[in-house]
This record gives C-alpha cells, structure tokens and sequence, in this order.
C-alpha cells in the first residue's frame, strides 16, 4: 500500500446543541480559539489573566482574591475544590439528590475524607431543617452541594442552607457548573467558602477549564493544611503561583482555552448577568408552555425546576432512543436522555448560553410535535407552537 494517503478531512456537522451540556458556543468565542498562540508567560498573556480573574469575580459576584481557572473541566474544579479543603480523615457532609451529589461523595472519599451523605429522590431539594439536623449530628468541617443539579434540573436554593453551615462553624461549597451565568450565583452575598464551576453549560464555551474561587476563610485552610494536597496537577498553594503576581510555572496553561474563557466572560458582561438570566427564564417559560400544550410534564419538583436544565418525563409508550436518535437525524438537534434513576424515563432538555433563543425553543418543540405524532401520541398540531409563541408576545 502506498504509504501517503491522507486522512479524509475531520468535518463535523453543525448541531443544535440542547443537550446537558456542551451547549452552543457563539462565534465570537470560537473564533478566539483560534488567536495566535503566545507564551503562558508572555506579557500579554499573563496581562489577560489578570483581566480573566477579574471577569470571574463579576460573574461569580465576588472580591475572593483566590478566583481563577483550574485547567481541566467541571469535574477538575470538584476535585481542586474537595482536595484542597480536606485533609484525610476530616468529616464532609455531602447532599446528594443525583448523580453530581454522587460523584462529590466518590471525590471526597478519594481525597481520604470521612464522608457523610444525606439522600434526596432525584428531581427534588433538600430543607434546610434537615441539613441543619445533619450539620448538628456529624459536625463537618465541609459541606458539598449541588446548586444546578444537572442530573435533574433541580435547582437548590443555598443561602439558607450556606447560613445555617455557618452556624455549625462547617465551611460550604457548591456545584455552580451548570448555574452559573443562568440563574443568580452570589458567592459573597450569600457566604459561600468555595465554589467552582464549567465552561461548557451557561458560559456557553468550549469544554476545558473549570472556573473556582476560595472565601479568604477557605484560603487560609488551605494555606495552613498539615498534609500535602492528595493531588499535585490541583494544588491550589501551587497554581495561585502561576496566577498571582510570582508567575511560577506549574503547568503549562491551555492558551486558547484561555482565550475562550475570557471572550465568553466578556460575551457574559457585556449581556449583563441579570438580563442573561432573565433570558434564560424567559425562554424556559416558552418552552414549558409548549411542552405542557402535547402533555409532557416535568420530572422536577413544582417551583425548583432550572430554567437552562429542563428535565420531563417521557410519556407512556413513546420510546425515548427512537425520538432522540430522530431528533439528531433529521434536525441536528441534541437533547440529553435521562442519566441514573432517570435513564431511559427522561429527556433533559438544556437552554444554556448561547443556547437559550427562541428559534431553538421553536425548533426543538416542533421537532418533538413531529416525532410525538407520528409514533401516535395524541398531540393536537400547532398546540405548542401557539401557546410558546403566545408567552413571547405577553413578555413584549
Ligand atoms: C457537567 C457537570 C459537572 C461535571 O463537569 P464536566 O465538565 O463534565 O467534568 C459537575 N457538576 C454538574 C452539576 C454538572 O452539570
């Protein structure tokens, strides 16, 4: 065989990305990607940093001086955040009500933690009466919950809960990967000691990095920690070397990822966080509305259903592989299935960032409508479209 055949061209199609995440990333953010590269110590490099930092502490409402971009995804900033507050053998109080609340109890047992877990049917919150009743039993030094549980679409309210922790001296952290620039996320406002979140749910960018910031109480635990943090690639004694004033090389930051951050940070500030959520509410409202109209209901508890994490039952007798292998096929369009108890019982329906417009609101509706009827659902025609396009209009 000749030795010089050239691969075939690597050309992916254009989705309409309404899935749990990644979610649609606006051109401006792609096209940042491919900037020239510069050096992870060049000037103009490390000048943007600093400009990144300070775009992370508007979107996250902070003045934590510990506010950066770990190098990994959503799952790296879970990881940075547990380890670098646990030493082995402390107590951690974990909520857990889907499958992120799962994977920080395997993340603080990993990092040597004595974890403790209190439990939630999926789709629903926790009180704040029964975590108090937790914090008072085991007495934690952290405790971990999911603020966007992406599983779900439950969305928790925190700043009780963040209070109450307080009370029982416990230092709290939260999941903001999917919250954060969808719904309000006050990390000062409301006493949060450590949170991290993703790029790729509502900052609407690329997968790659995961944003975290530490309460000035949270960086003076891990500035006097006894024992080495478990993980090297996250330690964050380490990396705020590299981004504080020292420039210490660590590891080599990922410098187009970098530029994505930074231009869908700016993309955010432009919008203006309480208009970016107002969006994402609104269309939610379309949605459900429309969704309601051909009878799909939500599995996520009345009155904490995320507006970006829409998250319905699959009625009886509708197959949910046939409608979503359809839906890619013939309209491009992504939805996510149901992950864990909800496998195979729901879709997960994502208006994330970029991703939240009417037109995909309209598209994915009619697409389903369409997929709906023809598997012989009693679906009146046009019902959605209507009652979606009627909750524009009232919003004008
Ligand atoms: C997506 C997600 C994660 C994990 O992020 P990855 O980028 O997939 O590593 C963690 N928590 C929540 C709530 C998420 O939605």
């Amino acid at each position: 065989m000749a030795a010089n055949h050239a691969p075939a061209p690597f050309n992916p199609s254009t989705r309409v990305l309404l899935g749990p995440g990644p979610s649609e990333v606006p051109p401006r953010v792609l096209a940042a990607m491919g900037y020239p590269l510069l050096g992870h110590l060049d000037p103009e490099f490390v000048a943007m940093m600093d400009e990144t930092q300070g775009f992370l502490r508007q979107v996250f409402k902070t003045e934590n001086r510990l506010t950066m971009a770990v190098s990994g995804t959503g799952s790296a900033g879970m990881e940075a955040v547990v380890v670098n507050l646990i030493e082995p053998g402390d107590k951690m109080l974990v909520c857990v009500n889907g499958v992120f609340g799962a994977r920080m109890v395997d993340v603080a047992q990993r990092a040597g933690a004595d974890v403790h877990e209190i439990n939630r049917p999926y789709g629903e919150v926790f009180d704040p009466e029964e975590v108090r009743r937790a914090l008072a039993a085991i007495q934690p030094k952290l405790i971990g919950i999911i603020h966007a549980e992406t599983s779900t679409g439950a969305w928790q309210p925190i700043e009780e809960i963040a209070k109450i922790a307080h009370e029982h001296g416990a230092m709290i952290a939260i999941d903001t990967v999917t919250s954060l620039a969808g719904v309000p996320v006050e990390i000062d406002a409301w006493g949060i000691d450590a949170a991290y979140s993703g790029t790729q749910k509502c900052l609407s960018c690329p997968p790659g990095l995961a944003p975290v910031t530490f309460s000035p109480r949270a960086a003076e635990v891990i500035s006097t920690r006894k024992t080495k943090v478990q993980s090297w690639y996250l330690d964050m004694q380490m990396i705020q070397r590299y981004w504080g004033s020292d420039r210490v090389y660590h590891h080599t930051a990922p410098i187009s990822m970098n530029y994505a951050l930074r231009e869908a940070l700016a993309l955010v500030i432009e919008e203006g966080l309480e208009a970016r959520q107002a969006r994402h509410m609104l269309n939610h409202k379309a949605l459900k509305a429309g969704l309601a109209a051909m009878g799909l209901g939500y599995a996520t508890a009345e009155g904490h259903q995320l507006p970006q994490l829409n998250c319905v039952l699959i009625p009886d007798g509708i197959d949910d592989m046939v409608v979503r292998k359809r839906l890619l096929a013939e309209w491009g369009i992504e939805i996510g299935g149901g992950l864990g108890a909800f496998k195979g019982k729901a879709w997960r329906i994502g208006l994330m960032g970029y991703g939240s417009r009417p037109q995909n609101v309209t598209l994915v509706l009619a697409a389903l409508e369409t997929c709906l009827r023809d598997l012989g659902a009693k679906v009146e025609p046009g019902a959605a479209l209507a009652v979606a396009s009627a909750a524009y209009s009232q919003a004008k």
